[in-house]
Order: C-alpha cells, then structure tokens, then sequence
C-alpha cells in the first residue's frame, strides 16, 4: 500500500512517501481504507522526536491519527456487519483493561496507544484498529470532514460540555481561534450550547472567519489587551469559561479575565508548560483550573453525532495529497493557517 513514513527525526523532509506492506486486522479489530486523514500538531512531534516522541530507528514508522474511510475487512467474524461502513477513527486507543478502562472512564487510561505514535498510523491506504474505536458517519458526511473532527472535538467536548457543562447564559473565551480546537471550541460553545463566545486571534482577516463560524466577539490579542477588552465586552464581571489550547503564551491575561466561580479548561501547551498560579484569587473567586486529555468513546460517540447531525463542521484549510505529506508540515510550522489540513488519500 502507499504510506508516509519516517525512518529518522527531522524537517519535513524525512517523510517519505513509498509502498509498505497492508496491515491485517487481529481479532477485534478492523483494516479501515482511509480515504483522509488529518494533521495535528503531534504528527509534527513524532517526525521531529520532540515532545516525548523519540523513537528508535531503522524501524520505518507510517505517521497520522486522526482518519476517515469506509472499513474493508474485520479481525473477527462477529464483526463482519460492519465491512463497508464508512467511519470516522477515534485515534486514541485505550487498553480496555485497566480500573479507569473497566470503569468507564476510559479517556483516564494510563496504558493507552495513539495512532500514529505508538503504533503504525493513517498517512497509508489502510489502518487497523480496535472496532470499538471506528463510528459510523452519515452518507453526506465527507470523509476529509470527519478526519478533521476527533482530535480537536474530542478535547473541546471534554473541556465544554461534560467538565465546564457550559450553559446557554454563559460567556467563554477561547483563546487563538484560528487552530483546529479554537475553531471546534467556537462551534461547540455556539451551535451545541447557544452560549456567548469571545475567541483572540492575531489578524483582522482570522477575526472575520472567526465571526463566520459563530464567535460573537473577536479579540486581536496583537493590538490590544485580552483582559482589559474582556472586561469591556462582559460589563466588567469577566468570562465563565476558558478555552485554553496553547499555555503559558496567554495564560496570566486570559486567568485575569474570568468571573467569580470561572472555569479555565487547559488542552495544550504549545507555547509553553509552566505558569504562576495565583492562588489568593483561585479560591476567593472560588475559580476551577483543569486539563483534558482527548476525551472518553462515550464523548467520541456524542461528537460523531453532533458531526452526522450537522451541527459541528471542522474548517479545512487545506487538502494535500497523501503525496504532498511534507508539504503539509510545512504549512502547519508556518502557524499561518486556519483551520485544519488535510490529505485526501
Ligand atoms: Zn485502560
């Protein structure tokens, strides 16, 4: 089959684009002929071996999670019914298991593999994958539309509606709209709950978009102060929800900018892990700080809904070939997209 793949850390130009061998599906799971498959931030992780991703080469390792295709054969015949189906892949694979597993808190699962990552991933013509982890998508659902949704859905519905439980009265803010979670926290906050959304972005060009999809109010965070604006826009009482998905870069102004009784979701760390945390004001206004990883197959099952029912759409940037894998990498590290890029395979 054709697949992207690695065999050393590096630029974009280490992906190479060859044959490798088909997968074949063991008991439980599924072979999945990926049709898209979408970028995020860690396939750059595992190309580059940051972050926690060295690996040990020669062993040629195929990148990507997120995906979407129709699968073409089953591990199991008790599984047969599914051949066909087109999916969407959860790319997060608990180990079924573990106490939190077996407890139904499977997004808490300490043992889990990620596609792309731990084991062989989607940049391929086929994937395989435990069942439990494709979803049906509705016929008018395209696949580059799905495989843009499970990555930044996934957190966003996590953080927003089974932590935060945001209500339609409620004001977030999310934090640089123009990334794949600013855009799905927007969408989520706005056409899921009916709340008020004000999302900071860097251009005039990326707050009209972020108008487009829903955000009530756009900050440019490059002209003027969050915090401050924040204060304007809420009639000085501040926001009920933070949508955080890049760190330390915004945390002490987006942290300022909560009301009493705020709570400030954290997703990602992308400009940096470590913050000060004042705490005088996190228990006097009685303030809530917490992370989401990804999200539990019951918030996949619930986002794959919402995504069959039209009401969340992932923007695409942009659709590459699987070919043009390096190409796409190279447009992500260039931040001056908005959206989600894709390869169509
Ligand atoms: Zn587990």
């Amino acid at each position: 089959m054709r697949a992207v793949y690695i065999e050393s850390h590096g630029g974009p130009e280490v992906l190479q684009y060859g044959e490798r061998p088909e997968p074949s599906p063991k008991a439980g799971e599924v072979m999945v002929r990926v049709r898209a498959a979408a970028l995020n931030r860690l396939d750059t992780y595992v190309r580059t071996g940051r972050r926690g991703q060295r690996r040990n080469f020669p062993s040629l390792h195929i990148l990507g999670g997120d995906c979407a295709g129709v699968v073409a054969e089953v591990g199991s015949s008790s599984l047969s019914y599914l051949v066909g189906r087109r999916v969407v892949v959860n790319p997060r694979i608990p180990c079924g298991a573990c106490d939190f597993c077996l407890g139904g808190s499977d997004d808490l699962c300490p043992r889990f593999r990620f596609l792309g990552s731990n084991c062989e991933g989607s940049y391929a013509e086929y994937v395989c994958v435990p069942a439990t982890n494709v979803h049906a998508i509705a016929d008018n659902v395209p696949f580059q539309i799905a495989a843009a949704t499970p990555t930044v859905y996934l957190p966003t519905w996590n953080m927003l509606i089974r932590k935060a439980q945001l209500k339609p009265w409620e004001t977030v803010l999310v934090l640089s709209a123009s990334a794949g979670v600013g855009t799905a926290a927007i969408q989520v906050a706005k056409s899921v709950v009916g709340a008020t959304v004000i999302a900071t972005t860097s251009s005039a060009e990326k707050a009209t978009m972020a108008k487009g999809i829903g955000a009530d109010h756009v900050i440019d965070y490059t002209e003027e102060s969050v915090s401050e604006r924040v204060k304007e826009l809420t009639g000085g009482r501040g926001v009920d929800v933070v949508v955080d998905h890049v760190g330390a870069q915004f945390f002490d102004d987006a942290y300022d900018s909560l009301k009493r009784g705020g709570r400030y979701g954290i997703c990602g760390v992308t400009s940096g892990y470590v913050v000060n945390l004042q705490l005088g004001s996190l228990f006097t206004k009685q303030l809530q700080v917490f992370g989401v990883f990804m999200g539990s197959r019951a918030d996949m099952a619930k986002v794959t809904q919402m995504l069959n029912e039209g009401r969340i759409r992932p923007v695409i940037h942009q659709v590459f070939t699987l070919e043009q894998a390096a190409e796409a990498h190279r447009v992500m590290e260039e931040r001056s997209f908005f959206g989600k890029l894709v390869l169509k395979v």
